[in-house]
């Protein structure tokens, strides 16, 4: 199929964008220019459903029971997979009655980790859901694994097959200095006129709103130009 149009604003993973869609001569960088980035980290995420309440369980909760040096190295200086990761609980049905039935609880578990690794197996998302939810089950006094009845999860492999996510990257680049302002992938292509890039990739950075800005930031550029 063929579409005929004045701009094109790439809104998808920039890396994608520029690899999949557009021919070499196009691409603003080279495969050496990306594999330098410096990745956030990726995540592993499982939805989960429990057939009873937990006491004492809040909305949000932050497990930094372990060390956050050795998780951090394992993300950024090493990239492998942690052992022993500090992870994220949401419990959105703490606070909304909507999102489980009666008497259930609806959680949400994020454990980051490194962009870029292998060896995402069904058997390793297993083996890491038990570690950290025996850490939760030990912090809260109740028993937990016996109550799941719903558990589906979502990772490195994920947010690749449905997101196109370079690396499988979770919150696109690292925020550092060497990858700020200027030094981002341009929101626009060097190569070809009227193509232009937004999203977490580029100007400002990750994040819901500086995606959205990243939107205005675009549009004023298209507008500048045309
Ligand atoms: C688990 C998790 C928790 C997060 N928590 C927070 C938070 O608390 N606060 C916060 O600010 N940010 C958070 N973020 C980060 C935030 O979600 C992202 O920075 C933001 O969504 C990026 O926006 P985007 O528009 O660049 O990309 P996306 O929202 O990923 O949008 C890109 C879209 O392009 C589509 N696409 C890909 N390939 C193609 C193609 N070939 N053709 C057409 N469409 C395509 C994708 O399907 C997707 O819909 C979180 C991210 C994750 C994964």
């Amino acid at each position: 199929m063929h579409f005929s149009a004045d701009v094109i604003i790439g809104g998808a993973d920039y890396h994608h964008v520029e690899t999949k869609l557009l021919d070499k001569k196009y691409r603003s960088y080279t495969d050496a220019y990306w594999d330098k980035r410096v990745m956030a980290p990726s995540s592993i995420l499982y939805y989960v459903g429990l057939n009873k309440r937990l006491e004492g369980l809040q909305h949000h909760s932050l497990f930094f029971d372990t060390s956050f040096q050795v998780h951090g190295k394992e993300i950024y200086t090493t990239k492998e997979w942690p052992t022993n990761p500090l992870f994220y609980v949401g419990a959105t049905s703490v606070t909304d009655d909507t999102v489980a039935p009666d008497g259930c609880e609806n959680l949400f578990l994020l454990i980051p980790v490194a962009a870029g690794l292998t060896g995402d197996t069904e058997a390793l998302r297993d083996q890491y859901f038990e570690h950290i939810v025996r850490r939760m089950e030990k912090q809260l006094g109740q028993s937990i694994l016996d109550a799941v009845v719903y558990k589906k999860s979502f990772a490195h492999t994920e947010f690749v097959s449905e997101y196109n996510s370079f690396k499988g990257n979770a919150y696109g680049l690292a925020n550092t200095l060497l990858q700020t302002a200027v030094l981002k992938p341009s929101c626009r292509s060097k190569k070809v006129k009227n193509l232009f890039y937004t999203g977490q990739l580029t100007v400002p950075g990750p994040g819901v709103p500086p995606s959205l800005i990243s939107g205005e930031v675009v549009a004023n550029e298209v507008q500048k130009a045309f």
